[in-house]
C-alpha cells in the first residue's frame, strides 16, 4: 500500500490534500456577546464532520454561517477553493437540514422533496427522476403519496434528509439530524445516514449533543466550549486520548486520578496518585517534567475486578469494597469504595447470566481493582 492509499479514509493526515471547507478566524458576536470565538478549521471532501458540545457551546452558530443565514463578525469562509463568505446561502453550494425537518404538511411526500428543484427551474421529468431515485435511496418508496402526518418520526426525518440532498448539495448540514427519535430509532437511522453519506460521497457537517451520535457518526469530531474548540479528533483519538479532563469527562465516563508525575521516561509515565494513595503507570510519555501536578483518567471498562488479591504489588492496583451496583442487561456497573472514600467506576460485560439475581460481584463485597498501562492517559489540564 503506497503512503497516498494510506490517506484515503484519513485525508486530513494527508500533508498534500486540500481542505473542501476552510474556516479561518471565524467569529461572531450577537452584540457583546461572542458565541464564535475565532475558529480555524479544515474538512476534507467525504468527511463526516461532528461538531459535539453542551448546549449554548456555538455549535448551531458555526453551522449557521457555513450556510450563509448568519454573518461573520470576523474570519473566512472558504468551500471547494472559493470564498463563500459573502456569498448568500442560496448561491452556496450547501443544503441544511433543521431540527425541526419543517416539512410542508400539506403536501405529499413527493412534492415536498420536489420543492426546491420545482422552484429552481428543473426540466419536469427530470425532477420525477430524481425524487423516484432519492426516495429509493431513503428506502420510501412506497410513501411518496403520503402526507407528513402519516408517517413515523423516522421516516418523517427519511424525508427531510431526502429533501436535502436532491438538491445534490456539496455540503450538508445538519442540525440534530437525529433529535427528534426515539433512541432505538435513532441507532439505526445512524446507520443509514452513514450508508447514505458514503454512497454519495457529500461532506457532511453534523451538530449534536449527543457524544454516542457522534462516535458513532463522525470522520472526525471537534467538542466545543463556550463558542471554541477544544479538542478535534477522529472518535477513538478523542476518547482514548483525551486532552484535557473537560474532555475525558464530557465523552463517556471515566475516573480522574490527581497526581504528581515521578518518573517520565520516553515510553512510560508514572503518576503517584493521592486519594487514593497509589501508583500509576502509563504507556506512553509526556511533555511535562517529573514533580508537575497530573491528571490521570482511566475509563470504567478499563478497570478489572476480582475476588481474590493481586500475586504480586504493581502499579495501576487498588483494592474496595463495591459500595452500588448498577445493572444495564448487557452490563453491569460497580461503584467501588477505595481508600481515600473515593468511589471508582467499573463497568463490567454480562458475558455469563446472573443465577437467582445474584452478580458475580456483591454489594459489600471486597474486591481488587487493576489495569493495564495501555488504559490510562495523563492529563496536563
Ligand atoms: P443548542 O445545543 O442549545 O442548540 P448551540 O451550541 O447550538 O446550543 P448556539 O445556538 O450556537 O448554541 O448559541 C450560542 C450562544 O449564542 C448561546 O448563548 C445563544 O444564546 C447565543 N445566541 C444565538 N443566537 C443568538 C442571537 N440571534 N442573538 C443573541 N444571542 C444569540
Amino acid at each position: 500500500m503506497s503512503q497516498q492509499d494510506s490517506y484515503i479514509d484519513r485525508p486530513w493526515m494527508d500533508p498534500e490534500a486540500e481542505p473542501f471547507i476552510k474556516i479561518q478566524g471565524i467569529t461572531k458576536h450577537f452584540d457583546d456577546f461572542i458565541a464564535v470565538d475565532n475558529i480555524d478549521l479544515e474538512i476534507y471532501k467525504g468527511e463526516l464532520f461532528s461538531l459535539l458540545g453542551g448546549s449554548g457551546c456555538g455549535k448551531t452558530t458555526l453551522l449557521r454561517m457555513l450556510a450563509g443565514f448568519e454573518t461573520p463578525s470576523a474570519g473566512r469562509i472558504f468551500i471547494d477553493g472559493i470564498d463563500m463568505t459573502d456569498i448568500p446561502p442560496y448561491q452556496r453550494p450547501v443544503n441544511m437540514m433543521f431540527q425541526s425537518y419543517a416539512l410542508f404538511p400539506h403536501m405529499s411526500v413527493e412534492k415536498n422533496i420536489a420543492y426546491g428543484l420545482n422552484r429552481d427551474g428543473i426540466d419536469k421529468h427530470e425532477v420525477k427522476k430524481r425524487v423516484e431515485e432519492i426516495l429509493e435511496m431513503v428506502e420510501l418508496g412506497p410513501f411518496g403519496k403520503r402526507k407528513p402526518h402519516q408517517l413515523s418520526g423516522g421516516q418523517r426525518q427519511r424525508v427531510a434528509l431526502a429533501r436535502a440532498l436532491v438538491k445534490r448539495p456539496k455540503v450538508l448540514l445538519l442540525d440534530e439530524p437525529l433529535g427528534a427519535l426515539d433512541k432505538r430509532l435513532r441507532e439505526q437511522t445512524q446507520f443509514e445516514l452513514m450508508n447514505i453519506q458514503s454512497e454519495l460521497g457529500i461532506t457532511f457537517v453534523v451538530v449534536t449533543h449527543d457524544q454516542e451520535e457522534a462516535m458513532t457518526l463522525s470522520t472526525r469530531i471537534a467538542v466545543m466550549d463556550t463558542g471554541r474548540f477544544v479538542q478535534t479528533g477522529t472518535p477513538t483519538e478523542i476518547y482514548e486520548y483525551p486532552e484535557s479532563r473537560l474532555i475525558a469527562s464530557f465523552i463517556g465516563n471515566t475516573n480522574i486520578f490527581e497526581g504528581r508525575i515521578t518518573k517520565n521516561s520516553a515510553d512510560h509515565v508514572t503518576v503517584r496518585a493521592k486519594n487514593p494513595e497509589c501508583d500509576i503507570r502509563i504507556d506512553h510519555g509526556s511533555s511535562v517534567p517529573e514533580g508537575t501536578k497530573v491528571w490521570v483518567s482511566v475509563r470504567p471498562e478499563k478497570i478489572k475486578l476480582s475476588n481474590t488479591p493481586p500475586v504480586t504489588k504493581a502499579p495501576n492496583q487498588l483494592r474496595g469494597i463495591v459500595s452500588n451496583i448498577g445493572y444495564l442487561g448487557r452490563l453491569s456497573t460497580y461503584h467501588v469504595k477505595v481508600e481515600g472514600d473515593t468511589n471508582i467506576e467499573v463497568t463490567s460485560p454480562n458475558q455469563i447470566r446472573p443465577k437467582d439475581g445474584a452478580h458475580a460481584f456483591d454489594w459489600d463485597d471486597e474486591v481488587f481493582l487493576s489495569w493495564d498501562d495501555s488504559s490510562a492517559a495523563v492529563l496536563t489540564k
